[in-house]
């Protein structure tokens, strides 16, 4: 990419979240990840330049040197700050303006700074050897969400320990507009490791998916979530899509059979690339110490009493959900058991602005901020490098608890007609699978306030809707 040759005709809209919109290449597999901001919210405009390059470093560091060492090598790509050319930018933006839901253009994308990220395109799988990619890829973007129940004895309502937050939260906004449906996934199915429970979180997130689900194909998305639709027909539409991938091309099933099967295929690849030891194949380990801890089951999933019950609560050590759900897990104080700590650290910032910066607060985020982390004092002996330690890993733990996982699927040239010493294998898999985590921003120290404000809200409202005579 030369950056002083920037086209905006090379660049078309992909996706966007709450903090960035993103738009992709049109020839090679690369996106550009710009900041957007509320026009109302003047504080966090991009002030100058640099600001804006520092802050998207700051981003690129913290997914390299935090997120990277405990989510493992394999799953996170690095990413680049770019300065590119304002007119660029400024074409760019008209360019995209329409392709934007309107959801989302309460936010702005910026067009001062000039400043980006540059990352793989996750939705293009790079091209593998062994595969001559007559199909376009396909790619499933989950995002999970928090996969456990507190187990924190600073918990002051028992609903946190039953009901998960994701479950939770679904009815809080739904009574806010913000979803005309519920969903009925629930994070912990997604992470139990039992296939079948496992199979009925993506079924859910098929049937609903929110900001949770999307799938692209060839790097367009061609599912996501859509308040107005009709359930139905765009799963139709969708088993369409998927149809050539899933079922040889002579099948005599009819289209809501199909439908079906497709379906259900697709399903089981995603169980099995989530579950997949990405860093020793070899190793079945599985890995119970997560899970055997505490209740793994929520009581608002809808699944079969007997199915959670029997469900063998067990990831496979190093596999993505593994990975994601053990940093998720940093936050074990839960959010009323960190609060009196976020109070000790800012008394002491009060007293001391200037130890804002020996404290990392805000970075820089290199290996002595992972140290930081993993090497926090397991009980509180009263000081403040304790009390810092449980911020930097709350912090750590809310990015895990927003990034997607990107399961990229490319079929495996069956019927070619070349390779065909390769295609005798009987082991050879039908589809090559690549998975990455995306999203791994630092989410700000001052956001952690919120998060207490928010989670109140969440829980009592949650008791009202359900328990309305308490
Ligand atoms: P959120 O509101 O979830 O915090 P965000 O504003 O931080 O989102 P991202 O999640 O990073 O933004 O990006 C928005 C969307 O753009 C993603 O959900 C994904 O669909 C797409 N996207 C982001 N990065 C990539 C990438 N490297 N390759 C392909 N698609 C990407
Ligand atoms: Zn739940
Ligand atoms: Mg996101
Ligand atoms: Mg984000």
């Amino acid at each position: 990419m030369e950056l002083d040759k920037m086209d905006e005709n090379d660049w078309k809209y992909h996706g966007e979240g709450n903090k960035s919109l993103v738009v992709s290449h049109v020839q090679h597999a690369r996106v550009l990840r710009l900041l957007k901001y509320s026009t109302e919210d003047a504080e966090n405009s991009p002030k100058t330049t640099d600001q804006a390059f520092r802050h998207i470093q700051n981003i690129v560091d913290y997914s390299q040197n935090v997120m990277k060492p405990l989510l493992g090598e394999k799953f996170v790509h690095n990413g680049e700050a770019v300065k590119l050319p304002l007119d660029f930018v400024r074409q760019l933006s008209l360019k995209v303006q329409q392709e934007r839901p309107e959801s989302r253009c309460d936010k702005v994308m910026d067009t001062l700074s000039g400043c980006a990220l540059c990352l793989p395109n996750l939705t293009q799988l790079s091209s593998c050897c062994c595969c001559r990619e007559h199909r376009p890829p396909l790619c499933i973007e989950i995002k999970p969400k928090c996969g456990f129940l507190p187990a924190s004895r600073h918990i002051t309502k028992d609903i946190k320990r039953k009901v998960c937050r994701f479950c939770m939260h679904q009815h809080f906004k739904l009574a806010n507009g913000k979803w005309k449906r519920l969903s009925r996934y629930c994070p912990l199915d997604l992470f139990s490791g039992n296939k079948q429970r496992m199979s009925l979180a993506i079924k859910n997130l098929i049937e609903e998916p929110q900001n949770n689900f999307n799938i692209f194909k060839g790097g367009e998305c061609i599912y996501s979530c859509n308040d107005d639709a009709d359930v139905l027909q765009d799963l139709d539409e969708l088993a369409q899509h998927l149809r050539p991938y899933f079922l040889p091309s002579g099948s005599l099933l009819n289209r809501q059979q199909s439908s079906k099967v497709v379906l259900h295929e697709l399903i089981q690849v995603i169980v099995s690339a989530l579950l997949s030891s990405w860093d020793c194949p070899r190793s079945g380990q599985l890995r119970k110490t997560h899970l055997s801890e505490g209740r793994v089951t929520c009581e608002a999933s809808l699944l079969h009493r007997d199915l959670l019950r029997n469900g063998n609560h067990c990831l496979p050590k190093d596999c993505v959900l593994d990975k994601i759900l053990g940093t998720q897990m940093l936050d074990n104080l839960d959010i009323e058991g960190l609060s009196p700590l976020l109070k000790r650290v800012e008394q002491h910032l009060q007293m001391f602005p200037k130890e804002r910066c020996r404290l990392q607060m805000d970075g820089p985020y290199n290996a002595s901020f992972l140290e930081k982390v993993q090497n926090c004092p397991a009980e509180d002996d009263g000081s403040l490098e304790y009390a810092v330690g449980k911020v930097h890993q709350y912090r750590v733990a809310m990015t895990a608890k927003d990034c997607s996982i990107m399961v990229a699927i490319a079929t495996c040239g069956e019927d070619d007609g070349l390779d065909q010493s390769l295609e005798i294998q009987t082991t050879k898999p039908r589809f090559t699978c690549s998975v990455s985590i995306l999203d791994l921003d630092p989410k700000p120290y001052e956001s952690i306030s919120h998060q207490s404000r928010l989670d109140s809200k969440i829980v009592n409202h949650y008791l009202r809707r359900t328990q309305p005579n308490n």
